[in-house]
């Protein structure tokens, strides 16, 4: 598994992202997910950054900085098989919060295991679709 990006959740996605540009993470892919009620911003290069932030109140995101305030949020790892990695890692003992793989950003194909699982890190597998 290689890092694909870094979630970082973020309260303002234009305010974040003009702060990455001014160290020279400039913005790659701009993208809303209705499946996960995200707006997302991915800058930089591979492993990317992608700043995340909720489009309703009830999203992951916007419950997560509500708890937590804004910052890291998760790691992606792109894999080459969603179906084959969640079988793996249920497998291994893993709880799945995503029991099979959903559209993410940028047609990918995306899941997400329990931080619980992953010493408190939330991790989301990407099988990247380009
Ligand atoms: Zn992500």
């Amino acid at each position: 598994m290689k890092l694909h990006h870094i979630g970082v959740a973020v309260t303002n996605l234009d305010e974040a992202i003009a702060r990455h540009a001014k160290v020279g993470l400039k913005l790659v892919h701009r993208e809303t997910v209705p499946s996960q009620q995200v707006e997302v911003a991915f800058v930089g290069e591979r492993p990317w950054i992608e700043l995340v932030a909720g489009t309703h109140p009830e999203s992951g995101v916007s419950q997560f900085i509500a708890k937590r305030g804004p910052g890291q949020h998760h790691l992606a790892f792109a894999v080459p098989s969603i179906i084959e990695e969640l079988a793996r890692q249920e497998h291994a003992g893993a709880r799945l919060i995503d029991k099979e793989a959903r559209p993410g950003a940028w047609g990918h194909m995306v899941a997400f295991l329990h931080p619980k699982d992953q010493g408190g890190v939330l991790i989301e597998l990407v099988e990247e679709r380009h």
